[in-house]
């Protein structure tokens, strides 16, 4: 498919409801091929000012209607997007490098937060409570804070956006976000599909452009911007947080993960392979969720390594329009030699290499499994963001819950076990957001998705994601 065919080919930043050009452009290409995709409009810090003030501008209008209504235009903007599936999951396939099966679960996965929202929008309940004395009423109401500002990165060019927007729009916000310049087109597509729904001019406006610092500082510094939304690198995250103190605004922040897979000696291996896969290889490793470290009973290492090993070498790399296809390129050709560089850097330090690892250039990193990893490397410490699995071994259940919690993220986390009790204390010394117990694919819309420690705070989705974009208020009621 070439993208421009398609009627959600926007290579322009859409503020106030209209397409908007710029006097450069910037080039999105195709991750497989490295082909020239897009030249998208190259915005400025005034574009970035220009969709605040609309969003400001359509604020009043969007905050007071019924909540049905709005439930409604976010209902139809889901339809829309379950309706455009595969053109969505083409255009995500071809800027981002999933495979197609992938992606079209992305667009579901992402358009499913829409229609979590979409009902959620509902509940934005109060509370009556009790007085302290007579004559008095206690009632509390929640309200849309203002204009929300966020900022998303490539590796969910969808379902970053529709994770923060609908919530956002759902609370009764404005929104305003920037896209990774390396994936636009999709976002730029779902505001395409907004429009159409009937989501009102400057409710959602999307800027794409290569100043990332300037661009965000608007979002961050503005007094019009009441909160910012930000997934992406905890490095980035934690200069945006600082940026956003001089307005005292609201802030979310979903960062960085370190997540360890651990495998105890009484878990079903096969379902422990299985889930092993999906947290590993999902878009070749390139998740915040991804297990990065694998924490496996010394008497089942042998057994788990040599599946997984059977399982990685069906793994078929290549362009993931291709439907057999099952691992995709990585985003750039720099992130691959920085995946590299671990893995090159471990062996060096007594890691032996069972699988892959024999990279030279370009942005496919093949799917590599590495053993005898200790927790003192480097592979261990850093976020991966590769198709790269590295084995340590433990003899017991409080090495493991060390082994595990011994790291400055705290986002997802997965382990393996038959045991009841297990199960339950060792959920109970995880200090990390997220706990997959015999699940190696767990973010869902109906649940709260999130970290702690270094991994940010915030949650996204489930009854939970409101609380983000909506402040109560206490009435005290006297003289009745
Ligand atoms: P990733 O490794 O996913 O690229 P980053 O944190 O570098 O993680 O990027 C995530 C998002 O943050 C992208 O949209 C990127 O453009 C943006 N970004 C990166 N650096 C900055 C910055 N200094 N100020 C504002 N946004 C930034």
């Amino acid at each position: 498919m070439q993208p421009t065919t398609s009627d959600l080919f926007k290579p322009a930043s859409f503020i106030g409801g209209e397409w908007i050009t710029s006097n450069t452009t910037f080039a999105v290409t195709n991750k497989a091929t490295g082909e020239l995709l897009a030249d998208v409009a190259d915005a400025s810090q005034a574009h970035m000012t220009q969709a605040v003030q609309a969003a400001k501008s359509a604020f009043a209008s969007w905050a007071a209607l019924p909540a049905p209504n709005r439930a409604q235009l976010l209902r139809k903007w889901y339809e829309l997007m379950i309706a455009k599936r595969d053109e969505l999951a083409e255009l995500l396939t071809l800027e981002q490098g999933k495979p197609l099966a992938e992606a079209k679960g992305e667009i579901t996965y992402g358009a499913g937060y829409i229609e979590w929202f979409a009902e959620e929008a509902r509940r934005l309940d109060g509370d009556i409570i009790p007085a302290n004395s007579t004559g008095q009423r206690i009632h509390v109401t929640r309200h849309p804070v203002g204009v929300v500002g966020a900022i998303t990165p490539w590796n969910f060019p969808n379902a970053m956006i529709t994770r923060k927007a609908a919530a956002a729009l759902a609370a009764g916000c404005t929104f305003v976000v920037k896209p990774a310049r390396e994936t636009p087109l999709s976002a730029l597509a779902l505001a395409a599909l907004a429009k159409e729904a009937g989501i009102p001019a400057g409710v959602i406006n999307v800027v794409t452009g290569t100043d990332s610092k300037a661009l965000g500082k608007v979002l961050t510094e503005s007094p019009d911007v009441a909160k910012f939304s930000f997934t992406g690198s905890t490095r980035v995250g934690k200069l945006l947080a600082a940026d956003c103190t001089s307005t005292m605004k609201r802030v979310s922040m979903e960062l960085g993960g370190n997540a360890p897979f651990v495998v105890f000696d009484d878990a079903d291996i096969d379902a422990a392979v299985n889930g092993a896969m999906l947290a590993k290889f999902r878009n070749a490793g390139q998740t915040c969720v991804c297990a990065n470290r694998f924490l496996i009973h010394q008497d089942v290492e042998e057994q788990f390594t040599a599946r997984l090993t059977a399982k990685i070498t069906e793994l078929k790399m290549g362009n993931g329009m291709d439907s057999d296809t099952t691992i995709g390129p990585l985003i750039t050709p720099n992130a691959a030699e920085n995946v590299h560089k671990l893995v090159t850097a471990a062996i060096e330090q007594g890691a032996l290499l069972r699988v892959g690892g024999n990279w030279t250039a370009g942005n496919f990193y093949p799917p590599t499994l590495l053993t005898g990893v200790s927790p003192d490397m480097d592979i261990v410490s850093e976020e991966i963001f590769g198709p790269v699995v590295t084995i340590m071994t433990f003899s017991d259940d409080a090495e493991a819950a060390v082994l595990a919690n011994a790291t400055e993220y705290g986002l997802a986390s997965y382990f393996y076990s038959q045991n009841i009790g297990r199960i339950h204390r060792f959920a109970d010394a995880l200090q990390f957001g997220m706990v997959g117990i015999n699940e190696g694919a767990i973010s869902n819309p109906a649940a709260p998705f999130g970290g702690v420690k270094e991994s940010g705070y915030g949650r996204e989705g489930s009854k939970y994601g409101l609380d983000d974009y909506s402040f109560i208020q206490y009435r005290c009621l006297g003289g009745i």
